[in-house]
């Protein structure tokens, strides 16, 4: 009997648990729902979102050769999912729908309330575990809690994995189904179109798998070295793709250990490293899971619910235009606005720039990252936030801050990372763009900085402090 498989951020073939169950039981019919409205309304904006479309286009040309074919709609919301996914099963009388599940709060709402639609119409309903190793809910501390904290969190996912929970699900095979045609992908709206950061950089699909080989052959041995210095390809830049699943983790974790002797805590001390920030992954889904409060605009650490952030929408446009007067954070945020993407030392950098030295509070920067990352994921960007702005799990004492100009000096050695993105300081030599003298500031058209460390770091201080 027909098999619905309903594509949502798992735009791949080869190791999707949902098409592998479904492929193993019948023909299998494809449908994804765009939702370019609710995608806005979680805040993703123009260059996510045109990814996304790109990742649906090139995920049909590869079902395609397979002859299974994808059905699309657009659907103002996620309440229209279970009519319209209700609707095409009847029509094309489905046996069962198909997905992989997606754990922060509404994406499970949407998920049950389908489920639940299936269910009363006498159809059946399967929700796979497929982006994360463990379900959320699986690792729990002594007390039967979710992890708060994410060494205890590693520890316990490194003592639980099993090659079986990492074995890669078949790509379906080819099938004949008669009669369906696939439907062509929906128009974009103009304005998002236009907004959208030509991606060349990020072609969609599949092609993930090239971007993985040649992180492991030519960037994996020097990742404990180089990932933190923006100005170098250093990490895998395989985000986007993780983010819309157009590549599993699975397949990551499985490259690792074939180049590692079937190790992925040991060994070779880069793709160990490497392996510890896809945990860092799935913590966050497990956190967004665990802890539903991150998903309604509440910090992790209730207590620093009430602390005073400052009202100050200069600040958030200096920062949000790169213009701060504090190179390295101008660098990261302009980098981001051009192209969509800031290296992860950048993020920490611009993030806690923005919670404790111009303590404006962390979701309006978490919003504004969201918008323009093409691989903005709730759970990771949420998580990001707020360990920089000290209100989250593992988040940095409150009383610390970095030093906008010392991460310049040692993450940017040459400053020609600042040469490139805030290119009014290239003139000058490389040592003086860390933090330019006043007068050069003035004559190169830079401004000054917009508060001092010091005094910042003192504001920051005491706003947490009042918290009591
Ligand atoms: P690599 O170093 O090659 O890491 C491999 C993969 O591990 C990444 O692709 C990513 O899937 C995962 N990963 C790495 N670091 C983290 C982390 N700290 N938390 C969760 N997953 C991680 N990552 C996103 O995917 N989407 C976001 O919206 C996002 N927002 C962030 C916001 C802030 C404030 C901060 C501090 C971090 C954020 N990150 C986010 C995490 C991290 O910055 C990016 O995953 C990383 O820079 C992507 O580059 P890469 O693929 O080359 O990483």
């Amino acid at each position: 009997a027909l098999q619905l498989v309903w594509f949502r951020s798992d735009l791949r073939l080869n190791d999707n648990r949902a098409l592998a169950a479904a492929a193993a039981r019948g023909p299998v019919l494809a449908v994804f729902l765009h939702s370019p409205a609710q995608w806005q309304a979680h805040g993703h904006g123009a260059n996510k979102i045109d990814f996304w479309r790109r990742g649906v286009a090139a995920l049909a040309e590869a079902l395609g050769e397979l002859n299974i074919p994808l059905l699309q709609r657009g659907i103002a919301d996620f309440d229209a999912a279970p009519r319209t996914l209700l609707a095409l099963a009847r029509e094309h009388h489905a046996e069962t729908l198909h997905f992989n599940r997606e754990y922060p709060l509404n994406e499970r709402r949407r998920d049950a309330a389908v489920q639940a639609a299936f269910s009363a119409a006498g159809l059946g309903s399967h929700g796979h575990h497929d982006a994360v190793a463990f379900a959320p809910g699986e690792l729990l501390t002594g007390k039967g809690d979710y992890y708060g904290v994410f060494t205890p969190f590693a520890k316990a996912w490194h003592r639980h994995i099993t090659a079986e929970r990492l074995a890669l699900a078949d790509a379906p095979p080819a099938q004949t189904l008669p009669g369906i045609p696939s439907e062509p992908l929906p128009a974009l709206d103009a304005a998002l179109a236009d907004e959208a950061i030509v991606g060349h950089q990020w072609p969609a699909g599949e092609a993930a798998a090239d971007r993985l080989g040649h992180f492991l052959r030519y960037r994996s041995r020097h990742y404990l070295e180089q990932r933190d210095f923006p100005g170098v390809h250093g990490t895998s830049e395989l985000s986007p793709y993780l983010a819309l699943g157009m590549i599993s983790y699975r397949q990551c974790l499985n490259a690792v250990m074939a180049e590692n002797d079937g190790q992925l805590n040991e060994g070779d001390a880069g793709l160990a490293a490497w392996v510890n920030e896809l945990v860092w992954r799935e913590f966050y889904q497990h956190v967004a899971a665990g802890f539903p409060r991150v998903c309604r605009y509440q910090p992790f650490k209730q207590g620093t619910l009430a602390l005073e952030w400052r009202d100050d929408d200069e600040g958030f446009a200096a920062w949000c235009e790169g213009r701060t007067g504090y190179p390295l954070v101008d660098a990261g945020m302009r980098q981001l606005v051009a192209t969509g993407w800031m290296h992860n030392r950048l993020r920490m950098v611009t993030a806690m720039f923005l919670a404790k030295h111009l303590l404006i509070d962390w979701r309006r920067g978490e919003a504004f990252f969201l918008r323009h990352l093409v691989d903005g994921e709730f759970a990771a960007n949420n998580g990001g936030w707020q360990w920089a702005a000290s209100t989250g799990t593992d988040a940095v004492p409150y009383f610390r801050l970095f030093n906008p100009t010392t991460q310049s000096t040692r993450f940017d050695p040459d400053a020609e990372f600042i040469a490139h993105w805030v290119p009014e300081l290239a003139p000058l030599p490389p040592r003086a763009r860390h933090n330019p003298p006043a007068a050069e500031r003035g004559r190169l058209g830079y401004p000054r900085p917009i508060v001092e460390h010091k005094a910042a770091r003192q504001r920051a201080l005491a706003a947490f402090k009042a918290l009591g």
